[in-house]
C-alpha cells in the first residue's frame, strides 16, 4: 500500500540507498546524488475519533470502511490536510464521513502505527446530528460503551483507553485478521 519512491521529487534523478552521517550515527537511507534530497520516510500524523453520540444516550460510533474485507468496525480516522489544526481536522473528517457535527474535542492520545509508518493522533468527540456515511464507509454501528469491543492496533488501543476513563474495563477481540 505504501508506495515506494525511485526518482528525486526535486530533479528526478534515480534515488540511491546511501549512507551518510547524521546526528545519530551513519544512516543509511534512499538520498538524490544530485542534488541531495533525502527520503526522510518520516511517520504520517493520521486523525481520528472515538465519537459518543451526545443526542443517543452517549453510544458510541464505529464504522466499516468499504474497503476493507470481513465487518470489523472501527474509528473514523483521516489524515490531516496541511494549513489545519489536529482538532480542526478530526471535525472536519467526523462532518465528512458521517454528516455529524463535532460539538467538543478532547485528546485521549497519541498512538504509533508502525505497519503502516503512521501516528495516531486520537481524540473523543462528541457530536450529534443524522448520521450520512460518505461513500468510503459501507455501514455503521452503534454500542453502549460497556459493549464496545476493542482491537490490538493504534487505534483500538486509543478506544481502550478513552473506555478506562469512562470506568469501563476495555474488552479485546483477538482477531486472525490484524487492524
Ligand atoms: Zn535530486
Amino acid at each position: 500500500m505504501a508506495h515506494q519512491f525511485n526518482y528525486c521529487p526535486h530533479c528526478a534523478t534515480p534515488l540511491q540507498l546511501l549512507s551518510q552521517e547524521e546526528d545519530g550515527g551513519p544512516k543509511a537511507r534512499l538520498r538524490c546524488p544530485a542534488c541531495d534530497w533525502t527520503h526522510w520516510n518520516n511517520p504520517t500524523p493520521v486523525l481520528a475519533a472515538v465519537i459518543e453520540m451526545a443526542d443517543r444516550d452517549g453510544q458510541v460510533l464505529l464504522a466499516r470502511n468499504a474497503a476493507w474485507p470481513g465487518r470489523r468496525f472501527a474509528l473514523i480516522t483521516g489524515f490531516m490536510e496541511a494549513g489545519e489544526s489536529p482538532e480542526a481536522g478530526i471535525t472536519r473528517e467526523v462532518m465528512e464521513e458521517t454528516a455529524l457535527e463535532v460539538t467538543q474535542l478532547k485528546l485521549v492520545g497519541v498512538y504509533d502505527f508502525q505497519r503502516m509508518n503512521q501516528i495516531i493522533i486520537a481524540y473523543h468527540a462528541q457530536a450529534h446530528g443524522e448520521v450520512r456515511l460518505s461513500p468510503e464507509l459501507a455501514e455503521y454501528r452503534l454500542f453502549a460503551p460497556q459493549d464496545v469491543r476493542c482491537w490490538r492496533a493504534g487505534t483500538g488501543y486509543a478506544l481502550a483507553d478513552w473506555l478506562r476513563t469512562r470506568g469501563h474495563e476495555p474488552q479485546f477481540m483477538d482477531l486472525p485478521g490484524r487492524s
